[in-house]
């Protein structure tokens, strides 16, 4: 029998909510301006009210709700420890209100680790065991499917792959670590390296395509695209570290499957093949022929993966 879940996804910009059935089906969507400046409680309620008025029509009746978050989530005691997007909002509590308003099991998880149950179950992973989830936006993040289940850590952040130290010696990562995979081939780290090739003077193509604003990734791959061998070289390289953080990470998980999702794959073979090289080249015996898979969730990973979540605890209770 179908069953449904009410399922929210908290972003940089929006916030986005809906009900999910068991199938991956996503119907009564709706999408709000994440607050910025609200004080916490204020966005508690705004939160709340958005998934109860998702709710209200849906047949059958959701069983239970999540929410998927960026930053550091305190699963078991439904707290948002600490969110980069939403300055101020650190150790709240969102479950305990948002189950008494809806009436029924309210969860959170962190939007990465959620993404890679939602691939697990809904997209590229379905089938697979044992699963390593990577996104490659903005920022590098990840999750783990070992066995069949989420796995969390004893500390909620396993699956931080953006902070896999490839050179120690690189440049400064957000974390305060140095050369973190985050800090040489994100979409932020790109940028970055389109600011060092501008301001060297080196791609007149780049210089083309940006004139005087801030560049970004896509404005690197852009000027690659059109011929410019540094920024490809740029690209290739990037994609090379981000081989060897993933195959890093096989080596030690041997999972079944790998699945990628973000705004990165835009950039195609140019940055997926260097990275297939790198994470095979150092792929201990047999893991080489780890299956690689792109999602095939698109924009709602987020919330099919905060469904995901809530089925999870649901079937497991
Ligand atoms: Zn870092």
């Amino acid at each position: 029998m179908t069953q449904t879940v009410l399922a929210a996804d908290f972003g940089g910009t929006h916030l986005r909510a809906a009900v999910v059935t068991s199938d991956g089906e996503v119907i009564s969507r709706l999408d709000l301006a994440t607050p910025e400046h609200a004080m916490p409680a204020e966005i508690v309620r705004e939160v709340t009210s958005l998934l109860a008025r998702a709710a209200r029509d849906a047949r059958p009746a959701p069983v239970a709700a999540c929410i998927a978050t960026a930053g550091l989530v305190n699963a078991e005691a439904g707290m948002v420890i600490f969110a980069p997007n939403i300055p101020g909002f650190r150790n709240v509590v969102l479950t305990t209100p948002l189950a008494a308003e809806l009436g029924i099991p309210a969860f959170i998880e962190n939007d990465a680790s959620a993404a890679a149950l939602g691939e697990f179950r809904f997209g590229a992973g379905r089938g697979s065991r044992n699963l390593v989830h990577a996104t490659l936006g903005t920022g590098i993040g990840g999750g783990l499917v070992i066995e069949g289940r989420l796995y969390r850590g004893s500390q909620g952040l396993a699956g931080e792959i953006g902070h896999t130290i490839i050179d120690p010696s690189g440049p400064r990562c957000r974390c305060g670590s140095r050369g973190c995979i985050e800090a040489m081939a994100s979409g932020v780290a790109f940028a970055n390296r389109a600011r060092i090739l501008l301001d060297a003077g080196k791609s007149a193509v780049l210089h083309e395509i940006v004139g005087y604003r801030d560049p970004t990734g896509a404005d690197l791959h852009r000027a690659a695209q059109l011929g410019d061998t540094l920024c490809e070289a740029e690209i290739r390289h990037g994609g090379h570290l981000l081989g060897l953080a993933l195959g890093n990470l096989v080596n030690v998980l041997n999972p079944d499957t790998v699945t990628l999702s973000g705004g990165l794959l835009a950039m195609g073979d140019m940055l997926l093949q260097p990275m297939r090289e790198a994470m095979d080249s150092l792929a201990y015996g047999p893991a080489a022929g780890t299956t690689v898979k792109l999602s095939t969730l698109g924009g709602d990973g987020g919330l099919l993966g905060a469904a995901a979540v809530a089925f999870e605890y649901m079937e497991r209770r």
